[in-house]
């Protein structure tokens, strides 16, 4: 794998510059850098791959630092002890404060990390136990048995080596079942839960990695540098942390590594060359930072990192799940039995009824239509059924159980598989890793697992089956392609492939002929007879008239919210009202 050449190279490099005779300065410089880019290499999952902009980094450092600098200090505890004391401090606090703020969206989150990492910063500054702005002072450095590893190179080493395992353990989470889940975050929450998933869960999860990230650099930070202080824990370094991420490439793990060199290496520059050009000291480099960052913003909006990134694109997966066994299947309806009762669903969007008591059922086996014209209520109808939109009144049983009261990710667990009008895939992942998040509910491996990669007999069994619902629908063809990349036909197609892999007693699909070529509409309706004769049950939204009097059993019809009529195709097809409804206003 191609994501692991930086690794291995990282880790050749490091011990080598331990044995060069370098200047001290340099080592420095280097343990530094190894602290800033474990701070922004949480960034780099919190904002670059889940979204959540976060200004408070440096706060949760300061948790890290000043827990063992006061237990060392105090009560004379060893630094290896405090640090997972501090880990510990570090996940509740970031709990509480992410349980509190991730459901916060736009503008709000940032907000509130802003005023989180002010507040911390002046409880730090005004608590007389923590030495108020003079800290704490004295630490002791760190060491192992008799040897000091707390300066210079050991400590170098020791610094660097937690950096590449971090890096190492993101890498190994995003490329993981938990990380399929985090990496569907930032495109908005609709899709992912369709899926099983629950987004605020992982959002709080990634929050909370973030946080230890930042805490195991406080600890070393604190130790390397033998004093604490409020000041390297304010909002000035959470808003550096940012920067370095975002300068680095917020959206790549090594993006980390190169925005924490860049900021430091400039930020040492420009304050000895600043005062030197404008004859006075202050803090002139934050002004030249800020214009750095609208540049970079503007020409390199992926970071620097994204240079590089797009010279070596990933190499596809190895496919290695041949001898991976099948996953469980779930007990169906039998053919015939109803799977789908959906009684007197009504929605009111403030003064209008999108959806009018609606009444249909489902049985196991059946292609049922659902049609009207535009704004008919249709996808509104969808979200009811599927728990996306709350009802106003009535009940959805599906499979013998009412489902009417449960969000979306609770339906999708019990067999409710869906697609979308519009799409709704990660364009950045191929299109097999698109359609294993469909199988999320089948697999369970967590984070700590996929970062320790002994997730992957589980993970072989869901590429597998996600390989085999692309060959099913005739996509075997393209699974290693970026779905970014895939026409319009092919990414409906992979949407089903994806519905499939949840192994679903019902397939809900909302328009999936819409913006499709004639022969991409073939292929589609040629999958949709296979399903058919597979004896799938399908709920079918389609405008298409063809294609839906060719593969339907049962129609039904609405208009204005309202059941116009239900029958089959035939009888649809001769009701005058309907002919009204479509004459009116389709053609
Ligand atoms: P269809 O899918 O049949 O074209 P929709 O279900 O999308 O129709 O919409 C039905 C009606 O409900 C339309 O009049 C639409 O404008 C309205 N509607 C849909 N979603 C919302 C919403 N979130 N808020 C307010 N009105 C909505
Ligand atoms: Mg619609």
């Amino acid at each position: 794998m191609k994501q692991h050449v930086p690794v291995l190279l990282l880790s050749l490099a490091v011990p080598l510059i331990a044995l060069l005779p370098l200047p001290d300065f340099w080592i420095a410089q280097l343990n530094y850098i190894g602290l800033y880019a474990l701070v922004s290499l949480g960034l780099v999952l919190l904002t670059g791959v889940g979204g959540l902009t976060s200004f408070g980094q440096a706060a949760f450092v300061g948790i890290g630092a000043y827990t063992t600098a006061w237990l060392t200090l105090n009560l004379g505890l060893s630094p290896w002890i405090t640090l997972f004391i501090g880990l510990a401090l570090t996940a509740v606090s970031a709990v509480i404060v992410g349980l509190i703020t991730l459901r916060m969206s736009g503008h709000y989150l940032p907000l509130a990390t802003i005023a989180w990492g002010l507040s911390l910063y002046y409880l730090m500054g005004n608590l007389d136990a923590l030495g108020k702005y003079d800290g704490l002072l004295g630490l002791k450095s760190l060491s192992m048995g008799d040897i000091d590893i707390g300066q210079g190179r050991l400590f170098f080493v020791l610094c660097w080596a937690l950096l590449i395992a971090g890096a190492v353990a993101l890498i190994n989470l995003l490329d993981s079942r938990p990380g399929r889940a985090i990496r569907s975050i930032k495109g908005g929450t609709q899709m992912a839960e369709a899926m099983g998933i629950s987004t605020f869960r992982y959002k709080v999860t990634i929050f909370v990695i973030a946080a230890l990230f930042a805490a195991v650099a406080g600890w070393l930070l604190a130790h390397f540098q033998r004093t604490v202080n409020p000041s390297a824990f304010g909002l000035k370094m959470g808003i550096e942390y940012l920067f370095m991420a975002v300068v680095g490439g917020v959206g790549y793990v090594w993006g980390a590594v190169v925005g924490a060199a860049l900021v430091k290496l400039l930020d040492d520059y420009l304050q000895v060359a600043l005062p030197a050009l404008i004859g006075t000291s202050g803090s002139y480099e934050v002004i030249v930072f800020g214009v750095a960052l609208v540049l970079v913003l503007k020409y390199l909006p992926d970071g620097l990192w994204s240079v590089v990134a797009r010279k070596f694109p990933r190499s596809p997966r190895d496919v290695n799940w041949q001898d991976a066994a099948n996953l469980p299947e779930r007990d169906k309806p039998a053919r015939g039995e109803p799977v789908l009762e959906v009684d007197n669903i009504r929605k009111q969007f403030g003064g209008l009824t999108a959806v009018n008591d609606i009444s249909f059922t489902v049985a196991a086996g059946q292609i049922v239509g659902l049609i009207g014209p535009n704004g008919a209520g249709k996808s509104t109808t969808f979200n009811l059924i599927t728990g996306v939109l709350s009802k106003t009144s009535g009940r959805v049983t599906f499979c013998g159980a009412d489902v009417s009261h449960l969000p979306s990710r609770d339906i999708a667990r019990q067999g409710m598989a869906r697609t979308f009008q519009h799409v709704k895939m990660i364009a950045d992942m191929t299109v097999l890793e698109n359609v294993a998040m469909g199988a999320y509910t089948r697999g369970h491996s967590g984070v700590l697992s996929s970062m320790l990669r002994t997730n992957q007999a589980e993970e072989q069994r869901l590429m597998k089956e996600a390989q085999r619902q692309l060959e099913r629908i005739g996509m075997g063809a393209c699974l290693h392609e970026q779905a970014g990349n895939l026409a319009m036909g092919p990414q409906r197609l992979m949407e089903i492939a994806r519905a499939l892999c949840c192994d679903p007693a019902l397939l809900l699909l909302d328009e999936p002929a819409a913006g499709l070529r004639h022969k991409e509409k073939q292929a589609l309706a040629q999958v949709l007879r296979q399903l058919q004769g597979e004896g799938m049950s399908i709920l079918l939204v389609e405008h298409d008239m063809d294609l839906v009097m060719d593969v339907c059993d049962q129609l039904v019809v609405m208009e204005f919210g309202t059941l116009l009529t239900r029958g089959t195709p035939a009888e649809v097809q001769a009701n005058p009202a309907v002919r009204a409804a479509y004459l009116g206003t389709e053609h």
